[in-house]
Parts: C-alpha cells; structure tokens; sequence
C-alpha cells in the first residue's frame, strides 16, 4: 500500500503525516489490518527496539471527586461502586510502589482524584515522592493530581518527581461534550505548567467516547503538537454508574488502528496502551505491542487489570522484552525527556507518564465504585454506601468490567 510505505518513511523521519493519512489508518479494513500493525511496528522498532516500559499505578485519593468527566467513575454524583478513600500516607503508598518495581515496573504514577492539588496536597504528595526514592532511587515518580497552579510543578519536581501526567482526552471541538467543570484549555494549560516546572509531560487520550474519526485525529495531532514524552492511550471502560457506561463502540480491530494512527503521529514518543486493554483488545493485546512501547502494569485506578504475571508471560511470549531501569526508553535526540535520561536522578526532568492512563481519573480510567470503609486509609466524610448495580448492568458485556478491590487503599496485596 503507498499509504502504508509513505507513513512508515515519515515515522523513521520523524515527519508529521497529513491529516487525510491519519485519517486512512483509520479507515483501512480488516483485511489489511495486519499491513497496518507491520508498518507501524517498523516505525516502533526503529526508535524503542522490542522494549517495553511497564509503569504502575498508585491510586493515591480515590472517589468524590467535585469535577464531572463523564468517563470517569470517581467524578460528582458517579454510581459506580468503586473503592472510596482519601489521601495514602507516605508508607502505605510506598509499600505499593515497591510491589509494583519488584514486579518489573520501571515507573509509578501517584494518581489523585480532584481538581487540582492543594498546597498542602503537594505537601503531602512530596512526602511520599521522597520516600519512594529514597527505597528506590532509581525508579521514574510520575505525579497525576489534576489542575496545576503557579509553582506546584516546581515543587513536585524539587521533592524528586520525573513526569507529570494530565490527558487532553478527546479533541478541543466535543471537550464540553464529556466535561463541563474545567475546559481543554485548563488542561493544555497543566501540561505546559508541568514542562515549564521541569516535569516530562504526559499527555493522552480516551477511545471509545463516541467521538469520530476526525476527533481522533484532532486530538493526536494536538498531542505532537504538545509534544509530551509520553502518550497513554486509553480505550474507555464503560463503568457502570457513569454516564458512559453503555458507550460499548470499540473493536479489537478499531483500538489497533487508533495505536498505529497515534504511533505514526508520535513516532518516537513512548506511547503507552492504557486504560481498557483487556476489555477492548482482548486477545489481540500481544499483537499491541507491535505498536505501542509502554503498558501498566496490573490494576487500574479503579478497576481491575489483567493478572501482573500474565502482562509478563504476554510480553515474553510475543518476543519483547521488559524495559531495565539502566536502558532509556526515549530516543537519544530527545535528551532531556523522560526516558531518554530515566535512572539518572541529576538529569531525569522528564519522563512521561500515565494513566490515567487510565490512570488518573485525571487518565481517563474509570473508577469504580464501593464505599465499603477501606482499611488503611482516612475514612472520607459523607462518603456513603452506593447500591449494587441493576442486573441489567453490562448484561451485553458480562464478567469484562471488575472494580478493583485490592491493592492500594486496600489491606490486600497489589496485583503486580
Ligand atoms: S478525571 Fe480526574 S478530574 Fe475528572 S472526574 Fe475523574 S478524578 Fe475528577
């Protein structure tokens, strides 16, 4: 296909394609899938090899969340019976964290739900950043904690964070559609905040919202424009309780095309397949990694992920390998991003983080509900008991969607 041959020769020079190129990744059909996944996965060979990053998530404050992300299962008036509880101490997030690193991660990402951090809430977040550093200084500290203001990047970066994570999520034209309590500007805003303050920007999106091919292509073309070091791509998980939660609209097939378009657009970027890929994907996940160069690890913010040990069986049985904390994971000519100096505490200002993906809400991953008491964490005020969802609930998607229950905030161990 001349499509394919002219975008993989634009990815290996880091050139932009034209919009109507992004446009027919999107549109190719089934038929010439696997042509896709080839090209992309040249363009993906070229710049990361066969590595892959896994990060972890630490869901540091889940639930009650004032903001209204219509994905997102901790947002205001959310049904979803996901785990509530406000801020981790500094030793029970750190306790997770190096479950996640023994598991192979190479980064955490500290998510908070909210609109933004407090003074005191950064506070508290440099104390846990600390911490973890000091059991492990070689791991990558992405902080999530929505809205930044004046000085709040720098003083995550002084307590030792690599990246800060905040999505655009879907494109400048439908962003009033899914949220009406901060706008896409607020958000283009945080990412520059962060890259000003030192911190290595990362920027997604959500799949799956109802947007169209063009949206997509917006916001992909938004994100290089960005120019963020990393890229979660989330495929959203229709929780129940939310006000998505019948928005059941991706295929394999579709969420492959989308990784190949974002690998083409951001060729020698981490993008990272996020949020939904066991639910969307399913078992064609192996055949993501063609084209993406970061997962995470394990659970979710909210909701359960694949087995940790089977995201490693997945990787080696597909012929990749697991990313050490001595390799960068960014290409050499993009020096001063994360990644490109991961593991060197002196020079690491950027890395690239996610999320939301799904990692924070603020990632784009849905949480779920319960508001059982969490052991461990501060009892929230006014948190109370949300009913069990209808039996109607995901009765076209029975047994995809699990809330997660252990882990973080949580006297389980985590799933890494
Ligand atoms: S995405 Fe973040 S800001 Fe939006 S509702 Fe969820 S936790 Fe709140």
């Amino acid at each position: 296909m001349d499509l394919l041959n002219t975008l993989v020769e634009k990815g290996l020079r880091r050139e932009l394609p034209t919009r109507e190129e992004a446009l027919a990744v999107l549109a190719t059909s089934d038929d010439e899938l696997l042509d896709v996944v080839a090209a992309a996965g040249k363009v993906r060979r070229q710049w990361f090899g066969r590595r892959v990053k896994l990060n972890y998530l630490i869901n540091m404050k889940s639930g009650l969340c004032p903001e209204d992300c219509s994905y997102c299962s901790q947002r205001l008036g959310s049904k979803a019976e996901i785990l509530k509880y406000t801020w981790l101490k500094p030793d029970e997030a750190t306790k997770v964290a190096a479950a996640g690193v023994a598991g192979g991660a190479k980064r955490v990402c500290l998510v908070a739900s909210g609109r933004g951090p407090t003074d005191r809430d950064i506070d508290r977040v440099s104390r846990t950043i600390e911490a973890i550093k000091e059991q492990n200084e070689e791991v990558e500290v992405c902080a999530c904690l929505g809205l930044l203001s004046n000085g709040q990047a720098e003083r995550l970066r002084a307590a030792g964070a690599d990246a800060y994570n905040h999505n655009l999520n879907t494109s400048e034209g439908t962003y009033g559609d899914i949220t009406t309590t901060h706008t896409y500007a607020d958000r283009v805003d945080t990412v520059r905040q962060a890259r000003e303050g030192g911190l290595s920007p990362c920027s997604g999106l959500i799949a799956g919202m109802g947007e169209s091919d063009a949206d997509l292509v917006d916001v992909v073309f938004a994100l290089r424009e960005l120019d963020p070091d990393s890229v979660p791509v989330n495929f959203l998980i229709p929780m129940e309780g939310t006000p998505l939660a019948k928005e059941w609209n991706l295929t394999p097939q579709r969420c492959l095309r989308i990784l190949a378009m974002t690998r083409f657009v951001c060729p020698d970027v981490e993008v990272r397949l996020a949020g939904g890929r066991e639910v969307h994907l399913r078992s064609m996940q192996p055949l993501a990694l063609n084209l993406v160069n970061s997962i995470f690890l394990g659970d979710y913010l909210t909701s359960e992920g694949q087995a940790g040990q089977a995201d490693l069986d997945m990787i080696a049985d597909a012929g990749f390998e697991v990313e050490g904390a001595g390799s960068a994971t960014l290409p050499e000519h993009r020096a001063g991003g994360c990644g490109s100096v991961c593991g060197d505490a002196e020079t690491a200002a950027g890395s690239g983080c996610g999320p939301a993906g799904e990692r924070c809400g603020h990632d784009g991953v849905p949480a779920a509900a319960g508001s059982e008491p969490v052991p461990g964490a501060e009892p929230v005020p006014g948190a109370e008991p949300v009913p069990a969802a209808g039996a109607d609930v995901l009765a076209s998607r029975p047994g995809l969607v699990s809330v997660r229950r252990r882990g973080a905030g949580t006297e389980l161990a985590p799933n890494a």
